[in-house]
């Protein structure tokens, strides 16, 4: 197993729609192991393939029941609304109060291929329609109200520098 270094914003892989996976194999297998370990380490409860320079579609997360893994997720289904305090392991030291769905089912495969269903509200909810976001390209900057936004690209601006 290996500890990857996270990508962070500004980095081009972020804003890149993920390749969906085809293969179920070894190097699959590898690559989640892998994920969770970083996941871990960082630490965070959900990470995707392309916050560690992989532009595929997997992500894997742990809320406090356990690790999973997620292949080619789409979201089926949302509902309800729900403020929450959220960050990114790619966009470090930064929380923002962000109103998305509360609840979601997505669909995907685990990593033999199999079809697989996940669904749940509150952080459950919300890591899954983050993680998915993450694998469309899109970053939780985009999710901030303008004036916070600004206010980021401000600050992140200034410390390129
Ligand atoms: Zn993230």
């Amino acid at each position: 197993m290996a500890i990857y270094p996270i990508r962070t914003f500004g980095d081009p892989i972020l804003r890149t729609k993920a390749e969906p996976v085809s293969d179920f194999d070894r190097h699959l297998e590898r690559l989640v192991e892998d994920m969770l370990e970083t996941m871990y380490d960082a630490p965070g409860v959900g990470l995707a393939a392309p916050q560690i320079g992989i532009s595929k579609r997997v992500f894997v997360y742990d809320i406090g029941e356990g690790p999973g893994a997620v292949v080619n997720p789409e979201i089926l289904e949302t509902s309800g609304t729900f403020e929450f305090d959220e960050g990114c392991l790619s966009i470090p030291g930064h929380f923002w109060p962000i109103t998305r769905p509360e609840y979601a089912r997505v669909a995907g495969q685990d990593v033999d291929g199999q079809p697989i269903e996940l669904e749940g509200d509150e952080l459950m909810g919300r890591m899954l329609q983050h993680e998915v976001d993450h694998l469309a390209g899109t970053l939780l900057i985009k999710r901030l109200e303008r004036d916070l936004k600004t206010e980021f690209m401000r600050e992140w601006r200034q410390a390129q520098l």
